[in-house]
């Protein structure tokens, strides 16, 4: 079943977060001036987005996740695309093949 759709909003207020996301609304906002880059931003936008997922998930409960969890599962979803997670593995893999 899909989730509610995600609402993101860009903003150019400046202020100490990059990106915001707001469960009980289902809103992100995204705060432009606060990156350097396009991929940059790209980030913060697929950041607050897997956000969303996380929350439109139907858990159980013993595999909810707290904020910190959830930050961190965030962070190895977008180093991974970049392939610098679990680089380790695959050369030992291809070593021992
Ligand atoms: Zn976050």
């Amino acid at each position: 079943m899909l989730g509610k759709p995600l609402n993101m909003m860009f903003s150019l207020d400046s202020g100490e977060n990059r990106g915001l996301y707001f469960e009980d609304t289902q809103r992100a906002i995204i705060y432009v001036r606060q990156h350097e880059t396009l991929p940059d931003l790209y980030k913060t936008m697929t950041h607050e987005a897997l956000h969303h997922c996380f929350k439109e998930l139907e858990l159980d409960e013993k595999d909810t996740l707290d904020e910190d969890m959830e930050e961190r599962t965030i962070s190895w979803l977008q180093w991974s695309t970049d392939g610098l997670v679990f680089s380790d593995v695959d050369e030992e893999e291809e070593e021992d093949e």
